[in-house]
């Protein structure tokens, strides 16, 4: 089968009948992420399945009207750029299915803006805004299941893995026939093996970076033993036994720790509060350059390098607890 180009969108062959799908340039920094698309098989699909393909509705009616029908769409996790445009496959009638607790928030915004805490840090309005500027739209029906529970669609096994350190329903999928392993947003979020990019991501606060490390570790395990091939929403094919991602997330993690470290040597952490300290840190940029946002996207950075900040700062041995 030969794959003719869709302008704007990439399409990178995982195995002979799955596709990575990837759309290159997107409205905003969360509105996309790149997801896999399973193709019809004799004996194991007869529709085609989405695997957290989250890209804007005029590419998600060209995909579907030339893969598809897409039957059943599987979600990872509610974070806006895994969201916003899920909307669209059900439009065109796939079945929509997301992991608890974060299913419900595909349905309301309002759930989601409670849900990963923006309630605590700014007015609902300000998350309205960053939806809109994602083209958030909810779902009308989500069906949720449990994160690493087996998902079956016809013949073909889902097995999703739970990785909850980025947020309490991420999962990730292993396609355990097929030996393809998708990591989702665990952090290996490289556009090429050469371009550097933010890594892990732990800016809400029940992510924990203990988990995450956790995660990564099992992520590692599973791939190569059992996989193949790596895919996530925001990088390249890897193929086992390179163990290149595993060790940029780890990397990246211990990059921040050491940013933090080094803020609280210099600013007399030893006496001041956890509070006090992270709004010190805050101040200093060391995650986002913050001095040019405006408004609500100032208020969403502020809360989820405060998170980054905070859970960097409890586990440094330069911050008296
Ligand atoms: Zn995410």
């Amino acid at each position: 089968m030969s794959f003719p180009k869709i302008d704007n969108i990439d399409i990178r062959k995982v195995t002979e009948d799955i596709l990575l799908i990837h759309q290159k340039k997107t409205p905003f920094l969360f509105s996309c992420c790149d997801g896999l698309l399973i193709l019809p098989k004799e004996g194991r699909n007869n529709s085609t399945l989405a695997l957290d393909l989250n890209i804007e509705p005029k590419y998600v009616k060209i995909v579907n009207n030339r893969y598809g029908p897409v039957s059943n769409y599987v979600c990872t996790h509610a974070h806006v750029d895994h969201t916003c445009h899920v909307h669209a496959w059900e439009e065109h009638g796939a079945i929509i299915h997301a992991p608890n607790p974060e299913a419900k928030y595909l349905i309301d915004l309002h759930n989601f803006y409670r849900g990963f805490g923006f309630d605590e840090a700014m007015d609902y309005a300000s998350v309205v805004k960053f939806g809109e500027l994602n083209g958030f739209q909810n779902c009308k029906r989500v069906n949720s299941f449990e994160p690493g529970e087996s998902l079956k669609f016809e013949n073909l096994c889902v097995n999703t893995i739970s990785f909850p350190g980025h947020s309490k329903a991420h999962i990730g999928f292993f396609l355990p026939k097929e030996k393809v392993f998708h990591i989702s947003c665990l952090g290996f979020d490289k556009p090429k093996p050469e371009i550097d990019a933010f890594g892990p991501w732990y800016g809400f606060k029940q992510a924990s970076i203990e988990q995450y490390i956790k995660d990564i570790n099992r992520a590692e395990s599973i791939f190569l033993n059992d996989a193949k091939c790596l895919t996530s929403s925001h990088s390249y094919i890897v193929k086992n036994p390179d163990t290149h991602p595993f060790e940029y997330m780890r990397t990246k993690i211990e990059i921040n720790q050491k940013e933090v470290d080094q803020a609280l040597k210099t600013s007399d952490s030893m006496k001041i509060s956890e509070d006090e300290a992270v709004r010190k840190l805050l101040k200093m940029d060391l995650f986002f350059p913050k001095k040019k946002l405006k408004a609500f996207l100032l208020e969403i950075y502020t809360l989820w390098e405060s998170w980054i900040i905070r859970k960097h700062i409890q586990r440094s041995k330069y911050f008296n607890k």
